[in-house]
């Protein structure tokens, strides 16, 4: 059986970024991840900015109580047209270029205009001050986004500032989902005698988004051999990343190993030494689409997502770095408890007076989603006996 870090390496192995594509810059984009370096159409600014309401001056000028004449107005999106000469100034908006001639600018309230002249109070005008100088914050040519940065809401606004509305970019992977389980109804539908409620079909495919992902739900695979393998076959032919969940066990009705077989996707491993979640089974398809055969107890699919299918997705979408991140935090509340497995406990993160802590939240097993519904993180438990206090500290992932 494999431990944790194997199995992530494993799967890792094998998840490659996928083929770039050209990206609309709407917010669909948010998230991806740019496949090429972004440079620079222009400087920006692209004329020395000033900073503040106030008059353009030339420092040299400003001696105690001076009076300039003041030979412009200037707003933001004019651009001045009269050089500021010796004695002079030009009245100025903050984002307004500053004139020829003028080094520097002088804040409205050290300033007390009369008529079309402008006495400066203060004495200490250094050049350059409230100047944004031409090419600060960028030049042309320059690199002002690397390949491999996400596309975050600052991104955005940087691209739209070089001019850009598309950019090669790696595609959200496709993540199919297919549930299995004789047992299984859709929520619109009231069970009855033996039936649950499909769980595991809405939360994979919000975690899908949540990592990066395109979900496709596919539907509920009854346990039976033709129908699981045309609906896992139809995922093959849709997806990147195929999650499988239920069925992945050792019972008489565990089709699944059994259909991946026939479908041509190559099991590399059915183990992993976890809990929860001990049986995941990961494999490649015949084009190179990653499998995941995930426990069927809700709890245990949401914990092998994180660690397992997070990870890939990751990759597949472009990112340098797959995760899962560990951290250290303080224990919320003391832990004591024995796991025959490395395990990994739904927690929340809490804001206290030390800073973040964590708290392993209250649950009763595998099944019970409710418990851990309210988890952002999970709590790294080693094999063996934990006993740990108040403010002890542990490895945290956080989601
Ligand atoms: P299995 O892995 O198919 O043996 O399923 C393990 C447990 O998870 C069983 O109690 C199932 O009823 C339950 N289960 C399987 N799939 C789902 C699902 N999609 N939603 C909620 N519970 C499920
Ligand atoms: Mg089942």
């Amino acid at each position: 059986m494999l431990e944790v870090a194997d199995a992530l390496a494993a799967v890792l192995a094998r998840a490659k970024p996928l083929k770039t594509e050209y990206a609309a810059l709407t917010t669909a984009a948010l998230g991806q991840v740019l496949a090429a370096d972004i440079t620079a159409d222009l400087d920006s600014p692209p004329f020395p900015k000033s900073l503040r309401d106030g008059y353009a001056v030339r420092a040299a000028d400003c001696t105690p109580n001076a009076e300039l004449r003041v030979v412009e107005e200037v707003p933001a999106g004019k651009f001045p047209t009269k050089p500021v000469g010796p004695g002079e100034a030009a009245r100025v908006f903050t984002g307004a270029p500053l004139p020829d001639g003028a080094d520097a600018v002088v804040m409205q309230e050290d300033a007390h205009p009369a008529g079309d002249r402008v006495r400066i109070a203060d004495a200490g005008v250094k050049p350059r001050q409230w100047v944004y100088a031409r090419g600060t914050e960028m030049k042309a040519g320059a690199v002002v986004l690397a390949a491999g940065t996400p596309i975050n809401p600052a991104a955005f606004g940087v691209l739209a500032a070089v001019g850009k509305t598309a950019v090669p970019a790696y595609p959200f992977p496709r993540v199919g989902i297919v549930v299995t389980g004789d047992e299984l109804i859709e929520a619109n539908m009231k069970p009855r005698p033996g039936q649950i409620r499909n769980s595991n079909g809405p939360m994979l495919a919000a975690q899908a988004v949540r990592g990066g992902g395109l979900p496709r739900y596919l539907g509920i695979a009854r346990d039976d051999f033709a129908i699981t393998k045309s609906l896992i076959g139809e995922g093959l032919e849709v997806s990147d990343v195929v999650l499988v969940a239920g069925g992945v066990s050792v019972g008489d009705y565990d089709l699944v190993p059994k259909v991946l077989d026939a479908l041509g996707v190559t099991t590399h491993f059915r183990e992993v030494r976890v809990k929860p979640g001990k049986p995941l089974l990961f494999g490649t398809g015949p084009q190179g689409q990653l499998v995941f055969g995930l426990p069927g107890n809700p709890v245990s699919a949401f914990v092998a997502f994180e660690l397992f299918v997070r990870p890939a997705v990751r990759i597949l979408g472009g990112h340098a770095e797959a995760g899962p991140r560990t951290i250290r935090l303080p224990l919320a509340a003391p832990v004591a408890e024995t796991n025959d497995r490395p395990t990994y406990r739904p927690a929340k993160l809490e804001w206290g007076e030390g800073g973040w802590q964590v708290r392993a939240l209250p649950w009763t097993g595998s099944p019970d989603l409710v418990g851990a519904q309210p988890a952002d993180a999970l709590l790294a438990l080693p094999a063996g006996d934990t006993r740990a206090d108040r403010g002890g500290v542990m490895d945290v992932i956080v989601l």
